[in-house]
């Protein structure tokens, strides 16, 4: 109760998140500039298209503000697939694309190949009783997670679901299905943040 996450709103498909999140009773907020980060505790960043997503919040002065709150520590931050890779500190494929960075994973975009641009798959998610079933859209894979990078779940060996701290990266997009687990633990993290 009381909790109020953003939605970065620039492109991809921040408006399933944002149903998931009203139906689970937060407060959500469009955010598109930096003062829209005004009173959040949590911020998802949507699928989308990573480069667009990356460029445009530099430009509209995100990537900066975003920054601020997550070194003050002041703001929790869940990116699915391009969102993802938004947050990751590297990406080998292509080291000057915009980002946000602070999340000590690196990734590959597109890394599951072009056959299986997507797929779905039941997953087995740390502290869960039953499994989750995933949708992986041309989704990125996560090469290597840094020490302090705890790993929630795993698909064919390879992290799909990584949390450090109040950072949080999932490369499939638990928006798109009727299972709001994901969506409920994040508010909590983010509601920790209050405290
Ligand atoms: N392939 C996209 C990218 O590299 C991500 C796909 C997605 O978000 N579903 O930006």
């Amino acid at each position: 109760m009381g909790v109020k996450i953003g939605v970065l709103a620039i492109q991809g498909d921040f408006r399933e998140h944002k149903q998931m999140l009203l139906a689970l009773g937060a407060e959500v907020v469009e955010v598109r500039l930096p003062r829209h980060l005004e009173g959040l505790s949590g911020l998802i960043v949507p699928g989308g298209e990573s480069t667009t997503i990356g460029m445009l919040a530099r430009e509209y002065g995100l990537e900066d503000a975003v920054r601020e709150r997550v070194q003050a520590s002041s703001l929790a931050v869940w990116g699915t697939c391009a969102g993802a890779i938004w947050l990751a500190k590297q990406i080998p494929q292509y080291p000057n694309q915009p980002r946000l960075g602070c999340l000590d994973i690196s990734i590959q975009r597109n890394g599951y190949g072009r056959q299986v641009d997507s797929f779905e798959a039941d997953l087995q998610i740390k502290g869960f009783d039953k499994p989750f079933h995933a949708f992986f859209i041309r989704a990125p894979l996560i090469l290597d997670a840094g020490e302090g990078v705890e790993v929630l779940a795993e698909h064919k060996g390879d992290p799909v679901l990584v949390r450090s701290g109040k950072l949080w990266a999932s490369t499939f997009h638990p928006e798109l299905t009727n299972d709001p687990r994901i969506h409920a633990l994040f508010i909590e993290q983010a509601a920790r943040q209050l405290t």
